[in-house]
């Protein structure tokens, strides 16, 4: 069903997508803006299969895009969640320390956090700790009370709800397969028909580099796609993790470590992990993609990663293989968790960008050419700073895009 000349077509109906979508349409109400989505629903990647934690921004290095996003997003996405009605909790977060070398990090966190200006963070004595969290031990914790969750598929459904109310247009079943250019107007084909468009925004996430490549762009990133997999905690468990509860991470690496997290979906989750996956949307173990593993090992950086990084991935691979390691990482938190209070799974890919050098992409990245914004790297906490990287974009767009209001 090809169309209108549309001055903006947005890739993607994820959280990124809709929050520029919606902050261009706020302050640009004139401009005719489509979004085009592969799949029948909004958020039903990244989006939709997510910890759902609002992070407060402690882990980003200061002057960083996540840093700053992040901050702002927080404060941002508790409002919006709050002035639309959308259940949202903010039951803090602590971050525990069970051995020497972790209680270094720890300080090293709560220095980087203070530098990024993060609300109320702030060491707890180990009377404080059991008060917030009765079950964990450690030799020393680090609180965040601004930290919050929410079920990011209800953020992204009111996004959507949005964009349409301001006027936009969300066509689904539409996966842009291919593009061309006719002097300043961009063809884009997908599954539905063509569509023609003044300007593009890429916000595709796991096929983020697969789209910037359809539209010409030659990008020396690659999306790297990761499996965070959950355990769901039994009912009956659920009295021993009352808000959000993380190791110190590793700082060579981007993920969080396991953790232990209340969710607004009625259920406590156990994870994520990190275990490459044999496909961009690879929420299964069994999951593989011929090409999308071609891909991935016929990639440089993706070689020069695994020579650096080999010894994480088997300890990831093993941790996810048995459940008894997943365990043992969950009880350096809370350890009178046994196998038994693991019950049910899940699973969400995140779309990590690795450069040709190996070097897995920490900040988000947003790059421009004439006529097109890409979001090439968008990991957590991309959906907390969701409206913050939206407003973003929207501010690149209109310079990029010479839009008038
Ligand atoms: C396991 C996990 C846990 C996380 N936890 C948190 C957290 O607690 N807090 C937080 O802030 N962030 C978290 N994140 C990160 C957050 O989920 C992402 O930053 C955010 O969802 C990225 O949104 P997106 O719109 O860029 O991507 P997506 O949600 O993946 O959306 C991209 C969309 O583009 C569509 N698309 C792709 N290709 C095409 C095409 N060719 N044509 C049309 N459409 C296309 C896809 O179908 C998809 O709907 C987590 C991520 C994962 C995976």
């Amino acid at each position: 069903m090809p169309s209108t000349n549309y001055d903006i077509v947005i890739i993607g109906a994820g959280i990124i997508g809709l929050a520029t979508g919606m902050k261009l349409l706020e302050q640009f109400p004139k401009i005719n803006l489509a979004i085009l989505e592969k799949d029948s629903k909004e958020g039903s990647q990244q989006s939709g299969h997510n910890s759902g934690v609002i992070h407060s921004g402690i882990y980003y290095k200061p002057g960083s895009l996540k840093a700053k996003f992040c901050v702002a997003g927080r404060a941002s996405m508790t409002r919006f969640c709050e002035e639309n009605e959308i259940p949202v909790s903010t039951c803090g977060k602590l971050i525990v320390a069970t051995d020497v070398a972790g209680e270094e990090r720890l300080q090293a966190l709560e220095e980087r956090g203070t530098a990024n200006q993060v609300k109320g963070l702030r060491f707890v004595t180990q009377d404080e700790m059991l008060e917030i969290e009765p079950h964990v031990r450690a030799r020393k914790a680090l609180y965040a009370p601004g930290t919050g969750i929410v079920d990011y598929r209800n953020v992204t459904a009111i996004y959507a709800d949005r964009v349409r109310s301001l006027g936009g247009k969300i066509f689904f079943n539409s996966a842009l397969t291919g593009s061309k250019a006719i002097g300043s107007t961009t063809i884009l084909e997908t599954e539905t028909g063509e569509y023609e468009c003044s300007n593009v925004i890429n916000c595709a996430g796991l096929h983020s580099d697969l789209v910037a490549e359809m539209m010409g762009v030659n990008t020396d990133l690659r999306i790297i796609p990761f499996r965070g997999e959950y355990y769901k905690l039994r009912k009956e468990s659920e009295f021993l993790v009352k808000g959000l509860i993380y190791p110190v991470p590793d700082p060579a690496f981007p993920f969080l470590g396991v953790h232990l997290t209340q969710t607004m979906k009625g259920w406590v989750e156990a994870g994520p992990n990190a275990v490459l996956a044999a496909k961009r949307e690879g929420y299964r173990k069994r999951d593989f993609s011929f090409n999308d593993f071609i891909r991935t090992v016929t990639f440089p950086g993706f070689w020069k990663m695994s020579v650096r990084e080999w010894k994480t991935g088997l300890w990831e691979i093993n941790r996810s293989l048995r459940k008894g390691v997943f365990l043992n990482s969950l009880q350096q938190l809370v350890p009178e968790l046994s196998a038994d209070d693991l019950a049910g799974t899940g699973s969400g890919v995140r779309a990590q960008a690795v450069d040709r050098s190996g070097n897995l992409i920490d900040d988000f990245r947003i790059e421009e050419s004439p006529g097109a914004i890409h979001v090439l790297n968008a990991p957590s906490p991309g959906a907390t700073s969701s409206l913050v990287i939206g407003q973003h974009i929207a501010q690149l767009a209109a310079g990029n895009f010479s839009l008038a209001s």
